[in-house]
């Protein structure tokens, strides 16, 4: 066992982790990294956000090679999908991208220790692994283990027959049925991503719709379109447990059919990882959802020890848990560092794709804020057109007196990349006039957001 000193020991390195770290890093301070995996960048980067991407786009391609290129006068015939190859090219991103945070890490002096962390003593981390036991001595910690598939009573996890989107990121063949627990946004995109490649695909939600906590309308919208792919949707459905048929499985629901499939994906959210970090010998106070309780600066209850991303409240995105890894160090080393909760996207990156950023209708209904509202259609807009991508619409919403831009919601094509014009005015207090006064380049998708900000006032200009 030995002892190194560092000014902060960061605990895990996805996203948070290892932009907290980096951070530090620039900022001065001697910082050690501590991960239990080999690969640097966390559920995201191995088994989340990032495979994920490259499962949907393979998927897409081929999607789109056997049912829209035709529009275009392109004819491709004998299209097939290699599930192997697709396979090897995600694990080929992977790799490259953890391999491009270890190379941050050489850049930046962070010290990385692989093993699992915990607190052991104030201001000492002990990482376990293979090798033994080492001690950290530290003058700050952060917390940034993240989070796990949450489970779901009465469904066993098996990780075969049964998984989480860790297995359904790697399936060996293409299920012929799947039935997908949760219509959150891993349900629909790894849904999606199935039924672009002949799956049937069941989608059981608890709730009577689909992605709550998005606006309503964007929801209601993207159930037409994911119906229209050929996604099923089984609406207030209890699932009560699965049990094995034959070489397949049968879903239970409390009052309805049963549902047949071949695969289940589990999707019902997930909880943040803090066992075996010590916490309650520590002295670290949980909350009510199991999370590390952290005050506005992301200070846990000891002194010194501070936690950020998923293991605390807020949404498990991983650009959240990057700028909160970013603003608590800010905040240890300057005194300053702040996040705003209120500009922070959330995209699910279906076909078309589905994004928000600030408040939803329903919100501002339940809030009674004053609101006016501005809708602009996809196939309204020239660009989209010529794309042949033409659902979908742009939403805003702003402030009925100061016009300040609220919350904006699209689904549509590009839905992911148009949002960031959106969290860029909501980040700067801009009103729904300065985006309407800005030119935004002809022709393209942005232009329906401008429409959107002009119908706000009533004075959309192509529709
Ligand atoms: P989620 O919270 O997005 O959705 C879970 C869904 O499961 C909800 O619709 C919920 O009502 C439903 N549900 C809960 N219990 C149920 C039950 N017993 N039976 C049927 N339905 C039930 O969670 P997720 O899709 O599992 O994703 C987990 C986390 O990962 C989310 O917090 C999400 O933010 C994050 N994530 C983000 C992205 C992205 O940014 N594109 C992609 C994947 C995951």
């Amino acid at each position: 066992m030995s002892a190194s000193n560092f000014d902060l020991a960061v605990i895990g390195a996805g996203p948070g982790g290892y932009i907290a770290a980096i951070r530090a890093a620039q900022l001065g301070m001697k910082t050690a990294c501590i991960e239990k995996e080999t690969l640097l960048g966390g559920t995201c980067l191995r088994v989340g956000c990032i495979p994920s991407k490259a499962i949907l786009e393979s998927t897409w391609q081929y999607a789109n090679a056997r049912g829209h290129l035709s529009a275009h006068g392109v004819t491709a015939e004998n299209v097939s999908f290699d599930l192997a190859a697709a396979m090897k090219r995600k694990a080929d991103i992977v790799l490259g991208l953890a391999s491009g945070v270890e190379a941050l890490f050489g850049k930046n002096g962070i010290t990385r220790f692989q093993g699992t962390g915990r607190l052991s003593a104030p201001g000492t981390v002990t990482v376990s692994s293979e090798d033994g036991e080492t001690d950290i001595r530290a003058e700050h910690i952060i917390i940034a283990t993240g989070s796990s598939p949450a489970p779901l009573k009465g469904v066993e996890i098996d990780g075969e027959l049964v998984g989480t989107s860790t297995e359904a990121l790697s399936y060996d063949s293409i299920p012929e049925r799947l039935a997908v627990i949760g219509a959150g946004y891993i349900g629909l995109e790894l849904g999606s991503a199935w039924a672009r490649l002949g799956t049937e695909v069941t989608v059981l939600e608890y709730l009577p719709r689909i992605l709550p906590g998005m606006d309503t309308e964007l929801a209601k919208e993207a159930r037409k379109v994911l119906e229209k792919q050929g996604l099923r949707f089984v609406l207030q459905a209890r699932v009560t447990g699965v049990t094995r048929q034959g070489s397949g499985a049968l879903v239970h629901i409390e009052g309805a059919d049963d549902v047949a499939c071949d695969r289940v994906l589990v999707a019902v959210g997930r909880t943040p990882n803090t066992e075996g970090l010590g916490l309650a010998e520590a002295g670290v106070t949980t909350d009510e959802k199991g999370g590390i309780a952290v005050d506005d600066s992301f200070a846990t209850s000891v002194p010194g020890v501070y936690a950020i991303g998923d293991v605390i409240r807020g949404p498990m995105l991983a650009h959240k848990a990057e700028e909160e890894g970013v603003a608590c160090v800010e905040l240890i080393a300057t005194g300053y560092g702040h996040v705003n909760y209120d500009a922070i996207p959330g995209v699910v990156y279906t076909h078309p794709e589905i994004a928000s950023v600030g408040r939803t209708e329903d919100e501002l209904k339940e809030g009674g804020v004053k609101y006016r509202k501005g809708s602009y259609p996809f196939r309204a807009n020239s660009r989209s057109r010529a794309l042949g991508e033409t659902q979908g619409f742009v939403k805003m919403l702003a402030d009925s007196k100061t016009d300040r831009v609220l919350g904006v919601h699209i689904i549509g094509p590009d839905a992911g990349h148009l949002i960031a014009e959106a969290a860029a005015a909501i980040e700067f207090g801009a009103s729904s006039e300065d985006i309407a006064r800005t030119s935004h380049a002809h022709p393209t998708l942005s232009e329906a957001v401008k429409e959107a900000a002009l119908a706000v006032d009533g004075r959309a200009l192509n529709m």
